[in-house]
């Protein structure tokens, strides 16, 4: 029997996932704050909810794909849990902090449901071809039944363990990118100055020690390596706005369990000073440009 998902947020991300799960089979109820995004979804084959209760209700899912902590939460407790059918799952791909997503799964399981954190990897590209990583929290019976649905979105799907642990596993990998990007851009930077041609530069470290994904997959410096969004004006890609926003979510965790992160917090006090520049919707691989002073 065909199964139905509602769906909350269908944004740049939650657009194209819901598009895939339609694309796999599912039935999708869809609900959004903005017209727009839910006009694209009807386009899809969703079926326009006239509020996240009225997608919920009679659904055997929920996936929400929600901008912040305090979004997600209200969902659930105003819109969710007193209208979803007994043994509905829930999934959350939203990324927020750890501390809300633990009290949100908390609440859901108080009530009888199932339900996981499944942030993912993987930006609005990635979204709309079905090519996401999803890293996912919760109890082992409720990632059995969330896997299939995320594996309709996504190329990889992996248990992170217990509740929370999948937004844990983001906000550690997405500080290490940010903290790698930071230190290539100063290092292409540097041997500018030192007189080195940046094409030899990648030539020589691409195949060292220094090589990291943010050079070999994600080169800042136009003209270098692959297709980056270097080589378009730092359009398009992975935003400073987010990367600075999981920076946030990540260096408030590591000060919740007393981790100590000094590169995180150098890579979020430079993506800081790069958003007040008027550049937070640009692609995060321009912080070379401030490191060069331009
Ligand atoms: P977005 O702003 O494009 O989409 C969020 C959607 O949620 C919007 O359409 C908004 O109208 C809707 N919304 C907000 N509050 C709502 C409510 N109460 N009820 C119903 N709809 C509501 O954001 P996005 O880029 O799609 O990101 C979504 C999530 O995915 C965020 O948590 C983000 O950090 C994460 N993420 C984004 C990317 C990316 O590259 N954009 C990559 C990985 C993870």
């Amino acid at each position: 029997m065909t199964q139905t998902i509602a769906f909350i947020g269908l944004g740049n991300m939650g657009g194209g996932m819901a598009a895939n799960l339609l694309k796999n089979g599912y039935a999708v109820r869809a609900f959004d704050l903005s017209e727009e995004a839910l006009a694209k979804a009807e386009g899809h084959g969703a079926v326009r909810a006239s509020s996240a209760a009225d997608a919920v209700t009679g659904a055997d899912a929920v996936v929400t794909m929600l901008p912040a902590g305090k979004h997600v939460e209200s969902v659930y407790n105003d819109q969710v849990f007193g209208v979803a059918k007994p043994g509905a799952l829930f999934l959350d791909c939203s990324t927020i902090d750890v501390a809300t997503a633990r009290r949100v799964i908390e609440a859901a399981v108080a009530k009888g449901f199932e339900m996981v954190d499944a942030p993912v990897s993987g930006g609005i590209a990635a979204a709309n071809g079905g090519t996401l990583t999803f890293m996912v929290g919760g109890a082992d019976a409720a990632f059995a039944k969330a896997k299939p649905i995320l594996s309709a979105m996504g190329k990889a799907v992996i248990h992170a363990g217990g509740a929370g642990n999948g937004q844990g596993a983001k906000i550690c990998n997405n500080m290490l990118l940010g903290a790698t990007m930071v230190a290539t851009c100063e290092s292409f930077a540097m041997a500018k100055k030192l007189g080195l041609d940046p094409q030899t530069f990648y030539d020589i470290s691409s195949v060292s020690s220094g090589q990291s994904w943010s050079m070999t997959s994600y080169c800042p410096v136009p003209g270098v390596g692959p297709q980056t969004p270097a080589d378009n004006g730092y359009q398009g890609g992975f935003a400073v706005g987010l990367m600075l926003k999981d920076l946030k979510l990540a260096t408030e965790a590591a000060a919740s369990v007393g981790a100590s992160v000094p590169m995180g917090n150098a890579a979020e006090a430079l993506y800081q000073m790069l958003a007040n520049q008027g550049e937070a919707a640009r692609d995060f691989s321009l912080m070379i440009e401030m490191l060069e002073g331009k």
